[in-house]
């Protein structure tokens, strides 16, 4: 079993970065190949294979980022800094949207964020660090903020899993079906976006052969706007280890991950305190609970990159690969990490697991949701919002009551668009053409006369997305009647070409090509005739990617840009040269 990212963390902590003569031996050392070295090496942002600078500044260019002003303030500090020899560079999404724009400065032994950060605030702590000390940045953790009070906190004394080993050790071909059974009474869906329902990839990897399996959470959570389970992981990382436990004791699987993005320094921390307390409870190790079962969990350190919340690129960054994604099937439930049966879930899924079983059979859950939904979830809401932040609400509750729980529409704006799914969705108008929406879904929501929809009406769930044909994700971006969609499609479409892993053709040249069209479009350099054949071209390349991609990426590049010309057209008339 390779650990080689563990050791180039180790090296490049003692060296500073990937040196030749360090790989060489290290390469001598663990017996592996120095182009194994390499490939892991050259793929990972973490990584560094030349010397870092003193210190260098990341802005995040994405979306709320991008609606504060994050282009401005990039070139604003790179006027200012670029003689000191500090590189300010564009970074993708470091999940603190609620606190836009943010900054990550970095020296070769810390990075700290600065959030709503300001140029001269900004300029002051990189003049620090180059007198060698980098000032306190900015924690998710608030002093002296309460912690938040949610329905799926059930406390931190692991009386679900205890409850669950008890009757595991009375029943143990039972209590595992009851158990999945719960969870498909509750209608539990996978929370990291693709929505699938969760006690079917429990059963499938119960059902698996092999007496080898693993339990993986993806925190890897680089979704542009989505930053909810930065939150759970920080304020009850109890809920998701116990969720990952109860997983271990059921399956019988000996050893569990927790993924996690390196930027969410402070979660990794609370992780890692909560996993102390568990085996000091002897709730990991052997004999859990006095059960014959298992388990060991251990935190996977990101070495960073979007693709790697891609669940199979995710295993092959566990496996010490590059992380570019598997081809499907089969699928992770039977061949997953080290090709053996893994349950994979979000950080979120598992949590809800406790929750749900300390219920009993489900019915609360399914209850919870409302207007005909069931369950509830946490979406992260950024943007043009009074409050921008994480809410635990009912699955069903309209797109007007969640922008009301997030303190209304900012500056006194109205709604002109949202970002259903990060950037993956692309945009949708306030007000949605009757036309464009499927008939079935356009005639129960609408009266006969009605020519529109009113997103705001929108009651937010999985089901209610696909029956109106649109994504929902966990992390939605408000825009009020100031904000510029092309500024902000051209930005999505820049994040895709820079976060495709180029593994498939089409997705490597595509979201390049769309990305200098996005460019183009910005620059002006496009006439109303131009876009006639632009139109048709980006829609060519969308359905190429769609049919072609191996993973999620390439199917959603072409959204932002799709979606902009689609609804937003007189924006993007205006863009256009005269
Ligand atoms: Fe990589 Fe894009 Fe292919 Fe996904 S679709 S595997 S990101 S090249």
């Amino acid at each position: 079993m390779t650990r080689i990212k563990q050791e180039l963390d180790a090296l490049q902590k003692e060296r500073g970065h990937l040196d030749k003569a360090g790989l060489r031996a290290l390469a001598r050392r663990i017996r592996e190949p120095l182009h194994r070295l390499h490939e892991v090496a050259s793929f990972f942002p973490h990584f560094r294979l030349t010397p870092p600078p003193q210190v260098s500044v990341g802005v995040c260019r994405d979306l709320a980022c991008g609606l504060r002003g994050s282009r401005a303030l990039r070139e604003e500090l790179h006027a200012a800094l670029h003689s000191d020899g500090v590189p300010v560079t564009h970074i993708s999404c470091l999940g603190r949207c609620d606190r836009a724009p943010a900054v990550r400065i970095a020296t070769p032994t810390v990075e700290r964020n600065y959030l709503r950060a300001a140029a001269t605030r900004v300029q002051d702590a990189v003049r620090s660090a180059l007198d060698g000390e980098l000032p306190a940045g900015d924690l998710d953790a608030r002093e002296g903020a309460e912690r938040p009070t949610w329905q799926i906190d059930v406390g931190n004394d692991y009386a679900t899993a205890r409850a669950f080993a008890e009757r595991l050790r009375t029943d143990p071909d039972a209590a595992p079906r009851e158990a999945i059974s719960a969870l498909e009474s509750a209608g539990l869906l996978g929370m990291g976006g693709a929505g699938g329902r969760a006690y079917k990839k429990w059963s499938d990897v119960l059902g698996a052969p092999g007496d080898v399996k693993y339990v993986v959470c993806n925190g890897d959570e680089s979704e542009p706007a989505t930053f909810k389970d930065r939150e759970l992981l920080l304020h009850a990382p109890w809920l998701t280890l116990e969720g990952m436990l109860l997983a271990g004791l059921l399956l019988g699987a000996e050893r569990g991950f927790v993924y996690l993005r390196h930027e969410y320094d402070e979660q990794i921390a609370a992780v890692e305190a909560e996993l102390k307390r568990m085996r000091e409870q002897g709730l990991t190790g052997t004999g859990i609970l006095g059960t014959d079962r298992s388990f060991e969990l251990e935190v996977f350190i990101s070495p960073g990159g979007y693709i790697c919340g891609e669940q199979t690129a995710l295993i092959e960054a566990i496996q010490s690969n590059r992380a570019e994604p598997r081809n499907r099937p089969p699928e992770l439930q039977t061949n997953g990490l080290w090709d053996r049966p893994t349950l994979l879930n979000n950080v979120e899924t598992f949590a809800w697991v406790p929750s749900i079983l300390a219920r009993g059979d489900g019915s609360w859950f399914a209850g919870a949701g409302v207007r005909g939904q069931r369950g509830m979830r946490f979406f992260s809401v950024s943007g043009d919002v009074a409050s921008p932040g994480v809410f635990e609400v009912p699955n069903g509750i309209t797109l007007r009551e969640l922008i009301e729980r997030a303190g209304g529409m900012a500056d006194g704006q109205t709604l002109k668009a949202v970002a259903a799914s990060g950037p993956s969705g692309g945009f949708l108008p306030r007000r949605l053409p009757r036309g464009l929406l499927p008939p079935r879904f356009a005639d129960e929501a609408l009266s006969d006369d009605a020519t529109h929809f009113d997103i705001l009406d929108w009651e937010l769930s999985i089901p209610t997305a696909r029956a109106m044909g649109v994504m929902l994700g966990a992390g939605l971006v408000i825009y009020g009647d100031r904000a510029d969609m092309v500024e902000q499609a051209v930005i999505s479409t820049t994040f895709y070409r820079r976060e495709s892993c180029g593994k498939c053709v089409p997705c490597r040249i595509g979201s390049a090509k769309l990305d200098e069209i996005g460019e183009r479009l910005r620059a002006r350099q496009l006439s109303a005739r131009d876009m006639e054949a632009i139109r048709s071209e980006i829609l060519a390349l969308s359905s190429a990617m769609e049919e072609t991609a191996i993973c999620g990426l390439g199917t959603v590049a072409s959204n932002p840009l799709r979606t902009l010309l689609g609804h937003f057209g007189d924006e993007v008339a205006g863009y256009l040269e005269v």
